[in-house]
């Protein structure tokens, strides 16, 4: 008998002959994000368990970070041969409750002397005499206890949700532009959970910013690869050209001017780090930034696709999922960003493309980029 972790995930994509690839991918996540906690991971008749691990709470933190998993449950593993085994297991295991409860069985070994409706008639008649503060609901019950018989008898009764979403890396792979703030965390995560590898543009401007604002980017960035893993952070020194921008540019476009570097170098790192796609935590209307036009004017040079997962969301529902996710505490140190430095008194909400692209014209954007590029420092996280 020993104690082990079932681990559920979704059915629709697990469907088909991509079947294979998900699973290798998924098993393979979670033996990556139980690395340090031990433990063996194994798949049998359709579902993952993991057993052997030094720390169940942890295991259980880890695994339900793994995008794919749908839910997952500390199950006891027992021989199924001694049915009185399994009734006084059960009973020990509903003792602690309270309230009603129900017996759910399910048998995949056809063969077993006792069908479903015998297993649960059993095992419930034994829970009821022997944890008598106990009684049976079978339509609205406090807790349900599982007992299935497979290879062996497996018994559960807490289901824990888990992240759900699909296997990293089985949708490609996106680059995202992590600033201090609260929404593109957020804004990474979502596009992680399809699915999508992540690697992180950050856009430094030191002296203006400190070493303790690029730090709580870092945390950020490894916050979040608690779910998506290890991935690169592309520390971009972003001070010349800020400067440059506020030096030569007229006032109220510099933001402006500002992102669409910001998205220049962004799409150049994602394509050396084999990224299809950008992702920012944008979202309509939020700041001068953020009008159709000013995001219209950031697009237009980008030549790849920009997911924006924020872009509908009011501020209250992206802090309620960095709340969720584990990042807004983080987030929320009051450290400067780059955006915060040198801003305008009065930002372009509705710039002409045509009139941005002639301020920019005072600017030698090759050299400024190239200079950027060659400053950029990698730092793994995970
Ligand atoms: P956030 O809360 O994510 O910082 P925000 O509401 O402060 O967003 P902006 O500062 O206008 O909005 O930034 C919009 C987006 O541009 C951010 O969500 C992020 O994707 C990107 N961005 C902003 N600053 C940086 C930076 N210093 N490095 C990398 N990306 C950045
Ligand atoms: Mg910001």
């Amino acid at each position: 008998m020993r104690q082990i972790l079932l681990v559920r995930f979704g059915e629709v994509f697990l469907k088909g002959q991509n079947r294979p690839f998900f699973m290798k991918k998924l098993i393979d996540h979670i033996r990556l994000a139980i690395r340090e906690v031990g433990g063996n991971v194994w798949l049998s008749e359709g579902r993952i368990y993991v057993s052997d691990f030094s720390d169940l709470d942890e295991c259980i933190r880890r695994v339900t970070k793994v995008f794919g998993v749908h839910s997952v449950s500390p199950a006891i593993e027992m021989p199924k041969d001694d049915f009185d085994a399994i009734c006084r297991q059960a009973a020990e295991m509903m003792r602690p409750k309270q309230g009603t409860f129900k017996v759910l069985a399910k048998r995949s070994d056809k063969r077993y002397p006792l069908d479903s409706p015998a297993i649960m008639r059993e095992a419930g008649g034994y829970i009821l005499q022997n944890v008598p503060h106990l009684s049976v609901d079978v339509n609205h019950p406090d807790h349900e206890i599982t007992i299935e018989i497979r290879d062996h008898a497996y018994l559960s009764v807490e289901r824990i949700p888990a992240v759900c979403g699909m296997p990293m890396g089985t949708n490609g792979k996106a680059c995202l532009l992590l600033s201090g703030g609260i929404d593109s965390p957020v804004a990474g995560f979502m596009i992680a959970k399809r699915g999508v590898e992540l690697c992180c543009v950050h856009y430094h401007s030191f002296p203006y910013t400190s070493e303790r604002a690029k730090e709580k980017v870092l945390e950020l960035a490894r916050l979040l690869s608690e779910y998506c893993g290890r991935m690169r952070v592309h520390v971009v020194p972003f001070t010349e050209i800020q400067m440059q921008i506020h030096e030569k540019c007229p006032e109220n476009f510099t933001t402006l001017i500002m992102r669409r570097y910001m998205m220049r170098i962004a799409q150049i790192i994602a394509e050396r780090d084999h990224a299809q796609a950008l992702i920012t935590g944008e979202s309509v209307g939020q700041v001068a930034s953020q009008t159709m036009e000013a995001l219209g004017c950031t697009d237009e040079v980008v030549g790849m696709p920009v997911f924006r997962p924020c872009i509908g969301m009011d501020k209250s529902e992206i802090i309620e999922r960095a709340e969720q996710i584990g990042t807004f505490e983080t987030s929320s140190l009051p450290y400067e960003d780059c955006c915060t430095v040198f801003t305008p008194k009065h930002p372009a909400t509705h710039p002409r493309k045509e009139l941005i692209r002639k301020a920019e014209k005072a600017l030698d954007t090759e050299a400024l980029i190239a200079a950027a590029i060659e400053g950029t420092e990698v730092v793994v996280v995970g």
